[in-house]
Protein backbone atom coordinates (compact mmCIF):
# COMPACT_ATOMS: atom_id res chain seq x y z
CA UNK A 1 0.00 0.00 0.00
CA UNK A 2 0.87 3.63 -0.56
CA UNK A 3 -0.64 6.66 1.11
CA UNK A 4 0.27 9.99 -1.02
CA UNK A 5 -0.44 13.30 1.07
CA UNK A 6 -2.09 15.63 0.10
CA UNK A 7 0.41 18.89 -0.53
CA UNK A 8 3.00 16.40 -0.86
CA UNK A 9 3.33 17.08 -4.83
CA UNK A 10 4.23 20.07 -6.96
CA UNK A 11 2.19 21.90 -9.05
CA UNK A 12 2.96 22.58 -12.54
CA UNK A 13 1.78 24.64 -15.88
CA UNK A 14 0.72 23.55 -18.73
CA UNK A 15 2.88 24.93 -21.09
CA UNK A 16 2.13 26.57 -24.66
CA UNK A 17 3.08 23.85 -26.43
CA UNK A 18 0.28 21.74 -25.20
CA UNK A 19 -2.81 24.05 -23.90
CA UNK A 20 -3.72 27.79 -25.18
CA UNK A 21 -4.47 29.86 -22.08
CA UNK A 22 -3.87 28.86 -18.55
CA UNK A 23 -4.07 25.52 -17.10
CA UNK A 24 -2.52 24.46 -13.92
CA UNK A 25 -1.64 20.51 -13.65
CA UNK A 26 -1.88 18.84 -9.69
CA UNK A 27 -0.52 15.28 -9.64
CA UNK A 28 -3.05 12.32 -8.24
CA UNK A 29 -0.04 8.96 -9.16
CA UNK A 30 1.25 7.71 -11.45
CA UNK A 31 1.83 3.37 -10.84
CA UNK A 32 4.78 1.91 -11.25
CA UNK A 33 4.85 -0.69 -13.67
CA UNK A 34 3.46 -3.92 -14.30
CA UNK A 35 0.55 -0.68 -13.64
CA UNK A 36 0.05 1.72 -16.42
CA UNK A 37 -2.23 4.28 -14.49
CA UNK A 38 -1.72 8.09 -14.43
CA UNK A 39 -3.79 10.44 -12.80
CA UNK A 40 -3.80 14.28 -12.27
CA UNK A 41 -6.13 17.09 -11.86
CA UNK A 42 -5.62 20.01 -14.57
CA UNK A 43 -7.68 23.12 -13.52
CA UNK A 44 -7.96 25.41 -16.88
CA UNK A 45 -9.24 29.11 -16.65
CA UNK A 46 -11.99 30.63 -18.89
CA UNK A 47 -11.08 29.94 -22.21
CA UNK A 48 -8.57 27.79 -21.85
CA UNK A 49 -8.03 24.18 -23.55
CA UNK A 50 -5.66 21.12 -24.53
CA UNK A 51 -4.17 21.42 -28.00
CA UNK A 52 -5.47 18.53 -30.31
CA UNK A 53 -3.93 15.08 -29.03
CA UNK A 54 -4.84 11.65 -28.93
CA UNK A 55 -4.02 8.65 -26.03
CA UNK A 56 -2.71 5.36 -27.11
CA UNK A 57 -5.23 3.20 -24.69
CA UNK A 58 -8.24 5.93 -24.08
CA UNK A 59 -8.61 8.71 -21.47
CA UNK A 60 -11.20 8.89 -18.41
CA UNK A 61 -12.47 12.56 -17.73
CA UNK A 62 -14.29 13.16 -14.43
CA UNK A 63 -15.31 16.81 -14.44
CA UNK A 64 -14.94 17.68 -10.24
CA UNK A 65 -15.61 21.49 -10.70
CA UNK A 66 -16.98 24.36 -12.99
CA UNK A 67 -18.08 24.31 -16.37
CA UNK A 68 -16.61 23.67 -19.67
CA UNK A 69 -15.97 21.96 -23.11
CA UNK A 70 -14.79 18.84 -24.88
CA UNK A 71 -14.52 18.32 -28.54
CA UNK A 72 -13.63 15.46 -30.77
CA UNK A 73 -12.07 16.01 -34.52
CA UNK A 74 -15.59 16.65 -36.86
CA UNK A 75 -17.75 16.00 -33.71
CA UNK A 76 -19.66 18.82 -31.84
CA UNK A 77 -18.39 20.53 -29.25
CA UNK A 78 -19.96 19.38 -25.98
CA UNK A 79 -20.48 20.79 -22.46
CA UNK A 80 -19.56 19.66 -20.05
CA UNK A 81 -20.42 20.25 -15.75
CA UNK A 82 -19.00 19.09 -12.13
CA UNK A 83 -20.16 15.48 -12.34
CA UNK A 84 -20.22 14.77 -15.90
CA UNK A 85 -17.42 11.82 -17.03
CA UNK A 86 -15.99 11.62 -20.36
CA UNK A 87 -14.66 9.00 -22.07
CA UNK A 88 -12.42 9.34 -24.86
CA UNK A 89 -11.71 5.98 -27.17
CA UNK A 90 -7.91 4.99 -28.46
CA UNK A 91 -6.78 7.72 -30.50
CA UNK A 92 -9.83 9.65 -30.59
CA UNK A 93 -8.80 13.02 -31.24
CA UNK A 94 -10.43 15.44 -29.15
CA UNK A 95 -9.89 18.23 -26.61
CA UNK A 96 -10.47 19.65 -23.27
CA UNK A 97 -11.54 22.70 -21.70
CA UNK A 98 -12.85 25.33 -19.77
CA UNK A 99 -15.86 27.11 -20.99
CA UNK A 100 -15.54 30.79 -22.76
CA UNK A 101 -16.51 32.32 -19.22
CA UNK A 102 -16.04 29.69 -16.47
CA UNK A 103 -13.06 27.11 -15.31
CA UNK A 104 -12.90 24.16 -15.29
CA UNK A 105 -11.65 21.17 -13.39
CA UNK A 106 -11.42 17.16 -14.03
CA UNK A 107 -9.32 14.79 -13.45
CA UNK A 108 -7.79 13.18 -16.49
CA UNK A 109 -7.12 9.00 -15.87
CA UNK A 110 -5.22 7.74 -18.50
CA UNK A 111 -2.89 4.39 -19.18
CA UNK A 112 0.21 4.71 -20.61
CA UNK A 113 1.41 2.53 -23.95
CA UNK A 114 5.12 1.82 -24.39
CA UNK A 115 5.68 4.65 -22.06
CA UNK A 116 3.92 7.31 -23.88
CA UNK A 117 -0.19 8.24 -22.53
CA UNK A 118 -0.67 11.03 -24.84
CA UNK A 119 0.69 12.08 -28.45
CA UNK A 120 -0.04 16.24 -28.85
CA UNK A 121 -1.47 17.95 -32.17
CA UNK A 122 -2.40 21.43 -32.99
CA UNK A 123 -3.77 23.81 -31.01
CA UNK A 124 -7.33 24.31 -30.81
CA UNK A 125 -8.76 27.40 -32.79
CA UNK A 126 -10.95 29.77 -31.25
CA UNK A 127 -13.33 28.84 -33.79
CA UNK A 128 -13.30 25.04 -32.89
CA UNK A 129 -13.79 26.20 -29.04
CA UNK A 130 -16.85 28.42 -29.55
CA UNK A 131 -18.02 25.73 -31.74
CA UNK A 132 -18.64 28.12 -35.39
MN1 LIG B 1 -7.23 14.00 -23.51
Amino acid sequence: MEITRNGSQASSLGGPENFTGHARRDPIHTSAAPSRLAAGYVTFDPGARTTWHTHPVGQLLIITAGAGRVGTWGGAVEEVKAGDVVWFAPEEKHWHGAGPDTGMTHIAVTEMEDGSAVDWLEPVTDDQFLGR
